[in-house]
């Protein structure tokens, strides 16, 4: 057995404590961008001509593979991939079939991914076969014309297939959509029924100041408090008690029956629980969504680390996890966070 092969949760334990930031929460769960290239260009999200990082400095497949697993092995229990979109990446089923040894062993709960949906209709079913049950897919609009825009160039029907293919692969889905005043507006209850209707969690998500895009953020935000109520208009919504250590808050719609759940990043009321740490394309571990801090995990592998090295590395990350961040979106248009959420992975 190597030193990350199915490390059982007591394994990490028994070792002590595993992963606890010094204000005394346990990291297990980790989100690593597998790549910053997309084959979409959403306004909010990237710069029309976005300069994409060389290869050299993205991580191989076997380098996240490596940091993934010794995350594994200090008691992660969950691994999200995105990205950029994670299925453009060459050889990501490669990553994903041996990752999921840990699903296997039981080290792990769950590998999932965030996705685009664009590459689903062919992934969805190999992604179901290696363990993969629940996926979450990125749709603000079911215009073709807006989802074209908001895109910039992209196809609404490909998407769709993507998600009929999950569905048909039995993996459950979860539609996040991000809150875009002028844009999607006035058709969230309509995605919100679409979503029902299907039998999809749909989540809405505040737009977060990340990185440099062109468009002034502040003239598309739109609180999800106002969605909220606006909703409250005419739907019931009753609060679900469900946590998952992040950002979202979740309701039951009683007309509809099915879960909503709203991401508002900009509201410090979940630092105290949060759970998770995200793992850049380069190597680069963000302990916080919101600030900058960073540790190069890359640079502790090509310097020759062995895995105790790598351990030591994380530990010492994710013991300096800072107490909360410091969004504000009315100072201005300028992103708060220079990275794009590309780069650092949704
Ligand atoms: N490409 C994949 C996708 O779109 O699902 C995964 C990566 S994407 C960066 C992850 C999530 O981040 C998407 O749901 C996207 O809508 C969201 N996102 C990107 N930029 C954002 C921003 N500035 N504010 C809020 N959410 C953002
Ligand atoms: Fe690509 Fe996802 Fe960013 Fe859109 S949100 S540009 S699909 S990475």
């Amino acid at each position: 057995m190597t030193p990350y092969d199915a490390p059982s949760p007591q394994a990490a334990t028994a070792r002590g404590p595993a992963l606890i930031d010094g204000f005394g929460r346990t990291v297990t769960y980790l989100r690593v961008s597998v790549t910053d290239r997309c084959d979409l260009r959403c306004v909010y999200c990237m710069a029309e001509h976005m300069t994409f990082l060389p290869k050299a400095e993205v991580l191989t497949l076997e380098e996240l593979d490596r940091i993934s697993s010794a995350f594994v092995s200090l008691g992660v229990r969950k691994l999200r991939l995105t990205g950029g979109e994670p299925l453009v990446r060459k050889g990501v089923m490669g990553l994903f079939e041996s990752l999921s040894r840990h699903l296997r062993s039981g080290a792990l709960d769950e590998l999932t991914l965030t996705t685009n949906g664009t590459r689903l209709a062919e992934f969805a079913g190999p992604l179901a076969d290696l363990g993969v049950r629940r996926i979450n897919v990125s749709l603000d609009t079911l215009r073709p014309d807006l989802f074209r825009r908001l895109t910039r160039g992209g196809e609404l029907s490909k998407v769709l297939a993507g998600i009929d293919a999950a569905q048909a692969a039995g993996l459950a889905v979860k539609i996040n959509a991000v809150a875009l005043k002028d844009d999607n507006g006035a058709e969230i209850p309509e995605l919100i029924a679409w979503g029902h209707g299907r039998g999809l969690d749909v989540t809405l998500i505040e737009t977060m100041p990340l990185g440099e895009v062109e468009t002034d953020r502040t003239d598309q935000f739109l609180s999800l408090k106002q969605v909220r109520q606006d909703l409250e208009s005419f739907w019931t919504l009753q609060d679900l008690p469900l946590n998952t250590g992040g950002p979202a808050r979740y309701v039951r719609v009683a007309e509809t029956g099915g879960r909503l759940g709203f991401i508002t990043p900009l509201s410090h009321n979940f630092c105290e629980a949060c759970n998770r740490v995200r793992l850049t394309c380069t190597g680069t571990l963000h302990t916080c969504l919101g600030r900058e801090d960073a540790s190069d995990l890359r640079a502790v592998l090509r310097a020759g680390a062995d895995d105790a090295g790598l351990v030591e590395a994380i530990r010492r990350a994710v013991d300096a996890k800072p107490q909360g961040h410091d969004f504000r979106i009315e100072r201005s248009a300028e992103p708060a966070v220079a990275r794009h959420m590309s780069t650092t992975g949704g």
